[in-house]
């Protein structure tokens, strides 16, 4: 499919490229949808296989995006950046970072940037030394490493998916298996293990597997074997696409509950047999938003408060979607994206106004 067909076929509004000879940055930013307001989403640095690789995660991540924005209540759009790495674990410059900031500039606030995957606060720091439009940074610009409030809303989403199954909402002995433990899956670990839980964990990355052995007793398993674990619910925090038609039967686990974006390859078909083999999927756009909520809130100007309820909500809004899922036979990622798209068709009636006022709660 060309750009174009993806974009009319997902309803895109601008994709726009950019290519900066001086730091040799190469980058695309995504605007999926501004209904409810300027789109936040974080800047990924990868080495993509071929450019259609890096529109095709794009596009999808910042339509992940919108959804994400719309179902936490926020009146935010959609849209996220990639930078095409020359190869792979390319190291960042401050050049590199100052270009992508002067592109993101451009959107007049239009899309605003933050971390992804390797972006850190150091590059967003950067980026903000061009441009308002970022959030995440600690000095030049503001909110520092959404991680951790990304991690505790992965958590309370768990506490919903548990009620869900009728269990109780507690960890003590409950077995989390951890597919990787960087920034957010760390935390998770971290605030599952002081809650009691059992906990399994994989990484590809020798350091911060021997980080995870500072939080306590983790057992350590390899990355082949741990979307397979047999355990209450596995956790993908590395990349999306995890879940996909060879594996998805497979799985040993009751719940699925994660942050990272995307965990299924196909949501549409892979939700069915998921749902089938009698999992519990919590949808990664709903269990991740701490995030964005965050980082949303405080560009919004939201309180320290209503930013901290705002993540207490993931609870009981992801219960709300189960319950309407099970309610109607309905795949947990269908019953999401509805009610995101019952947001935005909500949000997009009001004025801009009104939705700033809190108009588009949860
Ligand atoms: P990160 O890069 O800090 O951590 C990812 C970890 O996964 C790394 O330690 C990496 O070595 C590991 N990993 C990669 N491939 C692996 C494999 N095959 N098996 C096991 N481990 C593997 O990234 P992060 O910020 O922790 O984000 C994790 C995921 O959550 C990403 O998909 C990201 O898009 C998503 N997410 C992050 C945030 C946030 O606030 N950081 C918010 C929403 C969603």
């Amino acid at each position: 499919m060309t750009t174009f067909e993806q974009m009319i076929e997902h309803g895109h509004e601008r994709v726009c490229f950019h290519q900066d000879p001086e730091s040799g940055l190469r980058a695309i930013v995504a605007i999926h949808s501004t209904v409810l307001g300027n789109a936040l989403g974080g800047t990924r640095r990868w080495c993509y296989a071929t450019e259609a690789d890096a529109v095709h995660d794009v596009l999808r991540l910042s339509e992940g995006m919108t959804y994400k924005a719309a179902a936490a209540g926020l009146p935010m759009g959609g849209g996220k950046s990639v930078i095409m790495l020359p190869k792979p674990r390319h190291q960042p410059t401050e050049a590199e970072a100052r270009a992508m900031g002067r592109f993101v500039d451009t959107f007049n606030g239009a899309y605003i940037a933050a971390e992804d995957v390797g972006v850190n606060t150091q590059f967003v720091d950067w980026m903000a030394m061009e441009t308002n439009h970022v959030m995440g940074g600690e000095t030049v610009s503001v909110g520092g490493d959404p991680s951790p409030y990304t991690a505790r809303g992965v958590v309370n989403a768990m506490r919903g998916s548990l009620s869900q199954l009728g269990r109780p909402v507690d960890f003590s002995g409950v077995h989390v298996a951890i597919q990787g433990v960087g920034s957010v899956g760390y935390n998770i670990a971290r605030i599952l293990h002081e809650e009691g839980a059992t906990l399994t964990v994989a990484d590809i990355n020798e350091d911060n597997i021997k980080r995870i052995h500072s939080i306590g007793d983790v057992t350590i398993t390899d990355p082949e074997s741990i979307l397979t674990t047999s355990c209450d619910i596995l956790a993908p925090c590395a990349l999306g696409g995890v879940i996909d038609g060879k594996n998805a039967s497979k799985l040993r686990c009751k719940i699925v509950c994660g942050a990272a974006n995307n965990i299924l390859d196909d949501p549409d078909e892979d939700s069915v047999v998921v749902k089938n083999a009698g999992i519990l999927y919590a949808p990664d756009f709903v269990a991740n938003a701490g995030g964005l909520i965050r980082l949303a809130g405080l560009y919004l100007g939201m309180s320290e408060g209503e930013l901290n309820q705002k993540i207490e909500d993931i609870e009981p809004t992801l219960r709300q979607i189960l319950a309407d899922a099970e309610q109607h036979g309905m795949t947990a990622h269908a019953a999401a994206i509805k009610f995101a798209r019952e947001k935005i068709e909500e949000g997009g009636k009001k004025s801009s106004v009104e939705r700033m006022a809190g108009g588009q709660s949860a």
